[in-house]
This record gives C-alpha cells, structure tokens and sequence, in this order.
C-alpha cells in the first residue's frame, strides 16, 4: 500500500483523522464509523459551494446528457459513462436513445437488441441490468424512473453513485455522488490518510461529499465535483494553478498533490492464452455460440473456445475446447490470426485457428446455444470486442481461396 503521511508542519494545522491502522494476521471486529471526522471549516464549504460552481459554469464540459432533465436520458448516460471515457459514450448515447427513446421502448426491446446497441462499450452486465430495470420500471412504476433513494436503488445495476446522479441532476435531491475522481478531489483536499478504497473510507468520503453540497445546486455541484476531478485534479500532474480549490487543499500546501488519494499497491494483471476456432459447416457458414447469460460478456455471441492448458500447444487447446464444449471433432485446423486484448483486471492473447467440422453435429449446451451463420450475418449479433477483430479479419481474408479450405 502506498502510504504517505503530512510533513510535521501540515500536520500540526490539522491532526490526522485517519491514524494507519495496525497490521495484525488475526481478524479484527468491525471498527465502529466514528463521528465524521473532516467537518469541512467555513472556508472549504465556502470554497466549494461558491468558486467551484463559478468555476463550473464557466469551464464546463458541453454534453448531450447536461442538455436534458429527463431522469432516463441522465441514468442511461450514467450507466454508460462507467467505466467509459466520455469521447466514446457521446456517440453510443446517441444511438442508443435512437434506439430506445423512452424507458418502455427499452423494456420492449428484445435482450439481443440490447446488447447489439451496446456492442462495443464493453462491461456487458451493465445493459443487461439497464434492460432488467427498465422492465421493472415500466411493471411497477408506470414507465416513470422512480425519483426516492430506496426505490431507484432497487433497481438492478443502481447503486448508490447512480442514484445520487439521478436524483441530483434530474430532480435536485440532495444527494452527494462519490466516484473516483470525487474521491480523488476529496482525498486531496482534506489530505484523507486512509486507503481510500476501503468501505469506511468511502463511507466517511460520502458523508464529507454530502456535508458540502450545495442543496440549491446539488446536480450542477456532482458535475462541478466529477469535471474537476476530470480536467485539473487529474491522478497524475493536476492542474492546481487553474483550480478553485487550491486555496483549501491540504495536499497542495504540502506539495503532496500525487500522494492521495492512499491506494494499495496494485497486483501484477493476469494473462491468459485463449484458443479459439472459426468452425466451417460444409456451406462454409461458421459456428457462433452464445455465452452464458451472467458473467464477464455474458449473453454475449462469440467463437467457441477456451484457456490454453499447462503442457498443451494452442491447437491441442482449440480442438480440447471445441470436444468438450460442443462435442465436435474439426479437421484441417490451421492457424489464422493472433491477437491481443485487455480487460479491466485481465489480458488476453487470442489464438484463433479455422477448421472445417468432421464430426458432429455440435450439441448446445442449455444456457448456450449455438448458430451457423454466414460470415454476412455475423453483423447481426452482439461480438466482444476481440472476437470483432477476428469478424474483420474474416472480411478482409475472405477473398482468400484458402479461407474455406
Ligand atoms: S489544488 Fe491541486 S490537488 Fe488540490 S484539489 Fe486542486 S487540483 Fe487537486
């Protein structure tokens, strides 16, 4: 864990509320939240509520979702903002609200057309929550996005940052967000030395968020927090000269700025190698099969596959997967095309070889189906992104005598 602690002279204008806690092997009780410990001081809250709206209505970033009080329009661009830089939500949000215009209209909608829109922007589970929800909206709210804390956070794939940014920015409801680059700000600006990332630390942060609201602004004053956060109080380099904050900032005035917000030191990413096959059926149509509903990519079409095992080469790995997934044999196996891919916690290098069946037909498992399709028709299903990289290649490649060989 990367542990700072404020030079003597910082740390004699205000005491440390989070003295580091000791490390022991043997569990220890929960810790009971003592009283809030970073009350701000007038001129923090002064600082907050007055020079970091000034600052906000001037140097606010434009985007579609500032332009719309609709509570569905607000949660939809929520939802995709997580995890996602703004540049790539604008155009997705876009197509996707064509697409889906009102809450019924999204509840209507057929699962695959969904995750089709949503192709692409990755974290999966994120449209099927927003799919699930919206059904749940239009069954029991009348097609309206509930507008209390309880019942939006009942919904599936809401939880508290969510609904704190519907809420705020929809209907004003006083409701501090706390996403990373509040974290970040906050963090800084009382200097917090506890690992941020642990649940009283989030928890003591929210309480601090919402202690400075601004109740007449409270969606504009999550914005202003997010964009702040977003363009000067940046993880690394932050712009402290063009900040409304930095007369407040305890991490400034120790030239600390770097130093917080206190996180633990991060593992090492994983990497695994995946062997897949881009099966051909006598009518040169290919194999797709559908993953399972929950989980990474879940619902999702891709080419069958697997994890290479200790001790195998990748096409020992490729027909192992395509026997034990689907029950097939494949014959004529040939290396096609090696790429690489990250996920958030993962990386991936993806080993695609092409084959023609031999011994078949596939059988489905139950919560995964699979299709013949031609390589025409593979656009009208929801591919991750690797697996779209493999769809290109097949077009570029299919001119190639060899490709159904
Ligand atoms: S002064 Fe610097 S470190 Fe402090 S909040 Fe502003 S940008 Fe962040």
């Amino acid at each position: 864990m990367t542990h700072t602690t404020l030079p003597q002279h910082a740390e004699h204008k205000t005491p440390n509320p989070y003295p580091p806690r000791p490390f022991s092997l043997s569990p220890s009780p929960p810790r009971p939240i003592p009283e809030l410990p970073l009350s701000p001081t007038d001129r923090q809250r002064t600082a907050f509520r007055q020079d970091l709206l000034d600052w906000y209505d001037e140097h606010k970033r434009s985007m579609p979702w500032r332009e719309t009080d609709d509570p569905y329009r607000i949660w939809v661009a929520e939802i995709m903002l997580q995890q996602t830089r703004v540049g790539t939500v604008r155009d997705y949000y876009h197509r996707f609200l064509e697409a889906f215009p009102t809450v019924g209209a999204l509840a209507d909608a057929e699962r695959d057309e969904v995750l089709k829109r949503w192709e692409g922007l990755g974290f999966y589970a994120r449209a099927r929550h927003l799919h699930e929800a919206a059904q749940r909206v239009v069954e029991e709210h009348d097609g309206t996005v509930p507008d209390t804390m309880d019942a939006i956070e009942d919904l599936k794939g809401i939880g508290p940052y969510t609904a704190a940014a519907v809420l705020s920015i929809a209907h004003q409801k006083p409701h501090a967000v706390l996403d990373g680059n509040v974290t970040r700000v906050l963090s800084r600006v009382f200097a917090v030395e506890e690992d941020a990332t642990t649940g009283t630390a989030q928890r003591h942060l929210r309480a601090l968020a919402n202690e400075l609201l601004d109740p007449k602004r409270a969606g504009d004053f999550n914005q202003a927090m997010m964009e702040l956060g977003a363009l000067v109080c940046t993880p690394s380099t932050p712009l402290c000269d063009r900040c409304p904050l930095q007369n407040v900032c305890r991490a400034h005035d120790a030239g600390m700025e770097e130093d917080y917000p206190i996180t633990p030191e991060s593992e090492p990413v994983p990497h695994h190698d995946i062997a897949v096959g881009l099966v051909f059926d006598d009518g040169d149509r290919l194999l797709i099969q559908r993953r399972p509903d929950e989980g990474l990519l879940g619902g999702l079409w891709e080419f069958p596959g697997g994890k290479q095992e200790e001790g195998e080469s990748m096409e020992t790995a490729c027909r192992r997967e395509l026997r034990e997934e689907l029950g097939i044999e494949v014959e004529e196996v040939t290396p096609f095309y090696t790429l690489s891919h990250a996920y958030s916690h993962f990386k991936i290098t993806l080993h695609a070889f092409r084959g023609r069946l031999a011994d078949g037909p596939p059988e489905a498992r139950e919560d995964q189906p699979f299709q013949w399709v031609g390589i025409d028709e593979l656009g009208d299903y929801a591919f991750p992104r690797a697996n779209r990289r493999l769809i290109e290649e097949l077009h570029r490649r299919r001119e190639e005598p060899s490709l159904f060989d």
